[in-house]
């Protein structure tokens, strides 16, 4: 009877224990050698703490990561906080509990992480910043993204490009997006596309008829398409009841996608009333399918498969406390130090260069484009 007593404790221990080593709130995936803490390889766990799955790019970049990691003996435990800023910092901390070496985080919201970042620094667990900056933290070693300034240069120069602005064409009707407020990028993709457009609206050659042209105006919070989507339905009602908009600044896929969605409601996309000319961002399957079929116009390919590369390199750099690479000193400042950084170049996407880009390079197969 002790005995049968003492095993049902033991059992259920072990059950409980079990359960505790679940998922905290969003998808989670541990792999490697052995689940869970720095004790389960001979290297260590690396915490990836990644904003959504709900855009296609965080799941290539996490996946990417993991591959990277594990590869190099690493335990990885990859979670997804579904665009939520209390489940990213309940993952992070999770991550910090369960004995992580390095953290690697894409933020939500780049502000909201100096206290568990805090905590992280009082482990010596050390902080790289993935793509999106982390502010107002002292603890972030390093920052791997792309040029993210070009990216909105690139974005606006084919705008420039298709209306044939420098041959001195004009005046056309362009409306303006961008990312959400809450992260650091949003301001440089906006800021990069206004060094192209805002000589033409100046001059008149661009025309906002809404005349919504500063962020606070244009952002799109959480970068969410359904938001886009609404509010260029109002844009349209508003100011295009008896005119045309030519061309539309789109910051990421998901946004264009919206916008696109908007337009065809009225009538745009038929040969009487062609779709503007309207950019993207990350290249995302969907919007490589809309540039085939001739709706969305470009896009920016940033190879995550680079970016998680720059990523791992840093995490390893920083456990063997060497130096990691960075080419860029000056640009980051997160508002309480510069971070130094390891900037990729993006590469500006259309029908004509698609093939090559993304497909010779293996980042899609000719068969996921159809
Ligand atoms: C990333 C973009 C992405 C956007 C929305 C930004 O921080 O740099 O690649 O399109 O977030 O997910």
């Amino acid at each position: 009877m002790k005995k049968a007593l003492t095993l049902f404790v033991i059992t259920s221990l072990i059950m409980v224990l079990a359960a505790c080593g679940g998922n905290n709130g969003g998808n989670t995936e541990v792999g490697g050698a052995k689940k869970g803490g720095s004790g389960g390889s001979a290297k260590g766990s690396v915490g990836i703490s990644m904003p959504t799955k709900s855009s296609e790019r965080w799941v290539g970049d996490g996946a990417n990561m993991k591959k990277e990691f594990e590869a190099l003996g690493y335990t990885v435990d990859l979670q997804y906080a579904e665009d939520v800023i209390e489940n990213q910092v309940s993952q992070i901390e999770n991550m910090i509990t369960k004995g992580a070496k390095v953290l690697v985080i894409a933020s939500i919201d780049g502000e909201s992480l100096t206290d568990v970042l805090q905590k992280a620094a009082d482990q010596d667990i050390k902080v790289i910043a993935y793509d999106r900056l982390i502010k107002n933290s002292e603890h972030v070693s390093y920052y791997a993204t792309f040029d993210n300034f070009k990216v909105g240069v690139l974005q606006a120069s084919y705008l420039e490009e298709k209306l044939g602005l420098k041959e001195g064409k004009g005046p056309f009707n362009i409306e303006l997006f961008a990312g959400s407020p809450d992260d650091n990028n949003a301001y440089f993709f906006f800021d990069g596309a206004m060094s192209v457009l805002k000589p033409y609206i100046d001059s008149g050659k661009l025309v906002v008829k809404s005349k919504q042209t500063n962020m606070e105006q244009v952002a799109t919070l959480r970068w969410d398409g359904a938001t886009a989507q609404s509010r260029m339905d109002n844009l349209l009602s508003a100011n295009y009841a008896n005119d045309t908009v030519h061309a539309v600044l789109s910051p990421y896929d998901g946004i264009s996608i919206g916008i696109i969605s908007s337009l065809k409601g009225v009538g745009y996309g038929s040969a009487n009333k062609p779709m503007p000319i309207i950019s993207g961002q990350d290249a995302e399957l969907a919007s490589i399918k809309s540039i085939i079929a001739g709706e969305q116009t470009s896009t920016v390919f940033k190879d995550t498969r680079e970016l998680a590369k720059v990523a791992v390199s840093m995490v390893e750099a920083v456990i063997e406390g060497k130096e990691a690479q960075v080419n860029d000193t000056e640009t980051y400042n997160n508002g309480v130090k510069v971070v130094p950084s390891y900037l990729l170049e993006p590469v500006s996407v259309d029908k004509d260069n698609y093939k090559q880009v993304l497909v010779d390079s293996g980042y899609y197969t000719e068969g996921e484009l159809k």
